[in-house]
């Protein structure tokens, strides 16, 4: 079972891994973006960490409440496009988990879906579009009963990053480049790599 202090852990390792590649972040985003996107995960996730010390143990409720918290934070903090799709697709999946104190893989993986297809909904982007989604989805694919998927879960999401390489944008600014957004890896998938791969640590 999945409590709330599992999800405290995979927000602070996710933001530990985003300080750790915020240049790699800021560079792919200067490659096809406004060099910003590292900076802007950095300030988020940090004001996400900041909210969840500022909370006692236990005073943030169950994981739904952590992660409605943790996407506010960054809907609040992140001026860029990733700000309002990472925040919903947190606040989203939090909403879906409900307000119980532990959840199964399982239903973290169905509440993900849910959050996932709300950045859909939200930004207009589907698969292919060589956004955060072509990391997301297929790893939300790999999700299953046990916490042992979430290797697999990872392992989905680098590969639909990197699958991002050969893309040419449709979304966001980076569509802005037309053909010329093709050669290079999205940033904003490449951060969803690393924010898939703090489950696995979180869980370890
Ligand atoms: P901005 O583009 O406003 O500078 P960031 O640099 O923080 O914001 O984030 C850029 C990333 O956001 C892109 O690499 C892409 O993955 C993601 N993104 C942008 N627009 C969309 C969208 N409409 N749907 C899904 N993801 C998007
Ligand atoms: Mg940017």
């Amino acid at each position: 079972m999945l409590d709330a202090d599992f999800f405290r852990r995979w927000l602070t390792v996710a933001a530990a891994l985003v300080d750790r590649e915020a240049e790699r972040l800021t560079e792919l985003d200067s490659a096809i973006g406004d060099a910003d996107h590292g900076s802007n995960l950095q300030r988020g996730f940090a004001s996400v960490v900041a909210a969840l010390e500022q909370e006692p143990p236990g005073s943030a409720g169950g994981p739904g409440a952590v992660l409605v918290l943790a996407g506010r934070r960054l809907i609040s903090t992140v001026g860029g496009a990733s700000g309002p799709l990472y925040g919903t697709l947190l606040r989203l999946t939090g909403k879906a988990l409900g307000d119980v104190a532990e959840v199964t893989p399982a239903q973290l993986a169905e509440a993900l879906r849910m959050g996932v297809a709300a950045v859909a909904e939200l930004g207009g982007a589907k698969a292919g579009d060589k956004t955060m989604l072509d990391a997301l989805e297929p790893a939300v694919d790999a999700l299953g009963d046990t916490t042992d998927s979430f290797a697999a879960a990872r392992d989905a999401a680098e590969r639909g990053a990197l699958a991002t390489v050969p893309m040419q944008a449709r979304k966001g600014r980076a569509s802005y480049l037309g053909e010329r957004s093709i050669g290079h890896q999205d940033p904003g998938a490449t951060s969803s790599a690393l924010i898939i791969a703090a489950l696995v640590e979180a869980a370890g």
